[in-house]
């Protein structure tokens, strides 16, 4: 039974549908065995999963809606605008072409909206799914008191609300990552004029101007929906390629070019030093990366992503004696275990690639350690996707890792141009490039830009996770006409010819 002390006679913890009385918890004897602090992908798959292997669970969010970073302010509403906006550029520009005569018009708060449902359409499913897996869903922010019990402030009617107590034999903190502020504190981000990625999610006209700062996957994402919706677009990114960490430099520099033509403008090599709003605008001051004169950017929105950080604030993690890194990452084992036993860490909030699909194998293998003493996540394996069009989508290797490493490989090209179903489609830029061991033909990173890479990129994750060669992929039968042929032919061409080009 919960335990859960009472320390003020209104408070009241929801439990999914079932609110749960502070009385009836009060009088609990047993602590949790598993408390989730965080509902983010992290968290709620970690909850669910804890549930799932029967042990009483419960999941504390602070934000009153679950799902996270990813449900309410990233994954999800950045691909409804970024398909929405796809849609309407493809109509636009595109629809001529294919035989199709149609008159369009933008209506953005439209959009918006159906974004908004897209957000709450998926939060409200993960409560469903708490409800179904037995996962109490504590509404409050978590704060420690020791290492195994937790201060509990919780966000409804807030203003007669007291801390409430809870205890737990294992904690799981997933409490995600927040927006990087500026270096030096130089930018200020007011949501209005100047916005992270959540103010850019809820702009509610198309900026005229728009610079971007930061040329990685979210500054892209955001960047291509602005410019489809009709922004003048400038992306300031301060080292020599888009894309961020991870990219291979071919690919980077073929998605440069392709984004540069959709009309998106790139100052690489460029620092922003300073920005400032005058007349109603927003004036940049920018310096070559090296040094040297500085040169103004004027725009009626700058959006600023520079990165995120971990998010710890009001966690009082000092009194579970928790330890983290310079960076603020919470340090963890190879089992995801703290410097204390009974408290692992998942997500962005510790170390590794700030990705959805990571934070989830995490918060699975970690539960699996508390039950079972057993859990993997294949560090090699978690693929990254970018949403533009094309989408740019690898997992693995790159070729510039391989060199670094004086790893023998081979390069297999495949383009789509070459490829039956994206020509039918009126659709061809991109290519797939897979390289492999030299020896033994082991795909070791698949890197594709080009329609639907997203979704492509499965396959390769596949390949990498179970150790394939190029030969057995290249032997496996794909139907025609679909854009993975072009996965094949690339298999094809690594180990021996593709038959396409
Ligand atoms: C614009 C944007 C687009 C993105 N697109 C993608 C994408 O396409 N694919 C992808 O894989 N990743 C994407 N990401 C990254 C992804 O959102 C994160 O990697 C993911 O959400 C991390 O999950 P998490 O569970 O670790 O943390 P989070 O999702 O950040 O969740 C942590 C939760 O913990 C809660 N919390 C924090 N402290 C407390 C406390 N003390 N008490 C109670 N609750 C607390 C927070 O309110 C939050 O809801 C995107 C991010 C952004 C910003």
């Amino acid at each position: 039974m919960l335990h859960l002390r009472r320390v003020a006679q209104k408070n009241l913890i929801r439990a999914g549908k079932r609110s749960v009385g502070i009385r009836g918890l009060a009088t609990a004897a047993e602590p949790y065995d598993v408390v989730v602090i965080g509902g983010g992908p992290g968290g709620y798959v970690a909850a669910i999963k804890a549930a799932q292997l029967g042990l009483r669970t419960a999941c504390v969010e602070k934000r009153g809606s679950l799902g996270g970073t990813c449900l309410n302010v990233g994954c999800i509403p950045s691909k409804a605008m970024l398909n929405n906006s796809h849609l309407y550029h493809q109509a636009q520009h595109d629809f001529e072409r294919r035989g199709i005569d149609a008159t369009v018009s933008l209506n953005l708060p439209k959009m918006l909206q159906a974004k908004d449902q897209a957000v709450t359409g998926l939060t409200k499913g993960i409560e469903l799914l708490f409800r179904q897996n037995k996962v109490d869903y504590i509404k409050g922010s978590a704060s420690f008191i020791s290492s195994t019990k937790l201060s509990i402030t919780p966000i409804d009617s807030a203003a007669e609300s007291q801390p409430t107590e809870i205890d737990a034999k294992n904690i799981v903190i997933a409490t995600g990552s927040e927006v990087s502020p500026f270096p030096g504190g130089a930018i200020t981000i007011d949501e209005q004029q100047i916005v992270s990625s959540t103010g850019a999610l809820d702009l509610k006209e198309v900026p005229k101007k728009m610079v971007v700062i930061g040329g990685g996957i979210i500054g892209l994402e955001m960047g291509s929906v602005w410019s489809r919706l009709g922004a003048e677009v400038t992306v300031v990114e301060f080292l020599g390629a888009v894309g961020g960490a991870g990219i291979d430099d071919e690919v980077a520099k073929s998605f440069q070019r392709i984004l540069g033509k959709q009309g998106i403008k790139f100052k690489l090599n460029t620092k922003v030093i300073s920005a400032e709003k005058v007349d109603g605008k927003v004036v940049l001051q920018a310096e070559p990366a090296k040094g040297g004169a500085a040169e103004s950017l004027e725009a009626d929105i700058v959006l600023v992503a520079v990165g995120r950080r971990p998010h710890i604030e009001g966690l009082n993690i000092e009194a579970a004696g928790v330890e983290m890194d310079n960076k603020g990452r919470i340090i963890i084992d190879d089992q995801y275990t703290t410097s204390q036993k009974n408290i692992k860490c998942i997500g962005d909030v510790t170390f590794g690639p700030m990705l959805a699909h990571k934070a989830e194998e995490e918060g699975i293998a970690a539960v699996e350690f508390i039950k079972t003493g057993h859990g993997h996540v294949n560090y090699n394996a978690i693929p990254s996707v970018v949403y533009t069009h094309p989408e740019v989508a690898w997992v693995g290797k790159t070729e510039q890792e391989l060199k670094k490493e004086g790893v023998s490989y081979k390069i297999g090209k495949f383009s789509f141009a070459a490829n039956s179903r994206a020509k039918t489609n009126l659709d061809s830029e991109g290519f797939v490039k897979i390289l492999t061991e030299k020896e033994t033909d082991r795909i070791l990173g698949v890197h594709v830009i080009g329609p639907n890479a997203g979704e492509m990129i499965a396959e390769g994750v596949l390949a990498v996770e179970y150790g394939a060669s190029a030969e057995d992929v290249a032997r496996t039968t794909h139907a025609h006409p679909t854009l993975s042929e072009a996965f094949k032919e690339a298999c094809m061409a690594a180990y021996s010819k593709p038959i396409h080009m």
